[in-house]
């Protein structure tokens, strides 16, 4: 070792509930992307990837614009000799680390991150983090999660890199005193501004998770109520539940609608008044409106095609038709949790086609049959849809880009938008 996309394959048929699933052929990342957000959010954390030269290409390029100094992530190559079993891909691991610490005292949380190398010559990283937690405990603690793309899609890796922390999560004794769980990474300036309006809720017990340093971890315990901030969070949500806390059921944060409808809940689980809330949330959400209107009138009718990819589409779909009247041809996802997104998929119009895996070459005859206004769609389809004519949106910006909270509803509609304004300016 040293320092420095996928496929898969048949079906297409509507079910019974009316969702389109497909398990054909699939264009989209591998949870490594994750690092990119994760690394910046759990400020003395260190992501070492254990995979081949692809996957350190793969981080370095989507994550390359953020590199200025010492990046917090780096990529232990298995080279041939290591894929091959010609040298003990353990020794060469712990090799790294001895390295990687003495050069790096300031990192207090280190996560190896499965790749599908590793998992093909079946490195155990679970046993790896825990003989080198042991070995430098209590200085810096050690876990793993699976980044790899046999097993994750793009924000997976934040689901398993989350779902590696709750073990760890220290237990809470708050003496019965129900706190709030905010879960999902979310911008520092959206953290700071949701503090703010539980504060003004009257919710003083507010923690989330990530927290922004590893010495900063939450506690939780069966008076924890959890809040999802993002709709990928399956693995993490049941880990936390099987240690006691409750979910609170609410849609996601995005728009004035999304934001008021998922404050209103967590209020309403820790038994706050409707008029308190109204109250509170009303000039934030006026202020959202404002925002929205001109954007508003510039897409409301545009037909968009959502491609599966983050798994936000859903909440993604609902702001756009909802709050902004643009027309959903086809919402796809790579996953539909059915039970996170409950309350999301009651605030779709019934008949909305929403479609779950892929078999990309259906999907988009499908679009290019549908001509849409607008495509948001990985990075992988948006040249050759844009070259065939069509206005695309990259679907990875609406996951580095604070959109979450009131105050960026605006951002939000903003980046649906620009793509059709740089179409009309092109057109002129
Ligand atoms: Fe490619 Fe797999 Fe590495 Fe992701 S983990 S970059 S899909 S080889």
């Amino acid at each position: 070792m040293s320092m420095s996309a996928q496929a898969c394959a048949v079906t297409s048929a509507p079910s019974p509930d009316g969702v389109l699933r497909e398990r054909g052929q699939r264009e989209v990342f591998c949870g490594l992307t994750g690092i990119v957000w994760l690394h910046r959010k759990i400020q003395d954390a260190f992501f070492l990837v254990v995979g081949s030269r692809t996957c350190a290409h793969l981080i370095q390029s989507a994550a390359g614009v953020m590199i200025f100094a010492e990046p917090r992530f780096a990529t232990a190559i298995m080279e041939e000799r290591d894929l091959a079993g010609l040298v003990d891909a353990n020794d060469e691991l712990d090799r790294i680390v001895d390295q990687l610490l003495a050069r790096r005292p300031e990192i207090k949380l280190l996560f190896l991150v499965g790749s599908c190398p590793s998992e093909v010559i079946k490195l155990d990283l679970s046993r790896a983090a825990l003989r080198l937690s042991q070995r430098f405990s209590p200085g810096v603690r050690v876990l793993n999660y699976s980044g790899s793309g046999i097993e994750t899609t793009f924000t997976q890796g934040e689901d398993a890199c989350l779902a590696s922390l709750v073990p760890v999560l220290p237990a809470a004794h708050n003496g019965g005193r129900p706190s709030l769980l905010v879960v999902g990474a979310l911008a520092d300036v959206v953290e700071d501004q949701f503090k703010r309006t539980f504060a003004a809720l009257g919710i003083d017990q507010v923690a989330f998770l990530p927290p922004r340093r590893s010495s900063e971890l939450p506690a939780i315990g069966p008076e924890t109520r959890v809040l999802l901030a993002q709709p990928f969070l399956g693995d993490t949500a049941r880990a936390l539940e099987e240690r006691g806390c409750r979910r609170i059921a609410a849609p996601f944060p995005l728009g004035g609608e999304g934001t008021a409808l998922w404050l209103a809940a967590a209020a309403d689980a820790f038994g706050v008044s409707r008029a308190h809330v109204e109250r509170t949330i009303a000039p934030l959400k006026a202020r959202a409106e404002r925002a929205l209107a001109r954007y508003r009138a510039q897409l409301a009718g545009k037909r968009v095609f959502l491609f599966p990819d983050s798994q936000i589409e859903i909440p993604l779909a609902r702001f756009l038709a909802r709050e902004i009247g643009m027309e959903l041809v086809e919402v796809g996802t790579p996953y539909l949790h059915r039970e996170h997104l409950a309350s999301e998929l009651t605030l779709l119009s019934q008949g909305t086609l929403l479609s779950e895996g892929q078999d990309v070459e259906r999907q988009l005859d499908r679009c290019r049959a549908a001509r849409p206004d607008l495509v948001v769609c990985g990075l992988g389809l948006a040249n050759p849809l844009e070259a065939e004519g069509l206005t695309t949106k990259w679907s990875i910006e609406l996951i580095f880009t604070p959109i979450q909270g009131f105050e960026q509803a605006g951002d939000l509609a903003e980046l649906f938008a620009r793509p059709l304004l740089r179409q009309t300016r092109l057109a002129v």
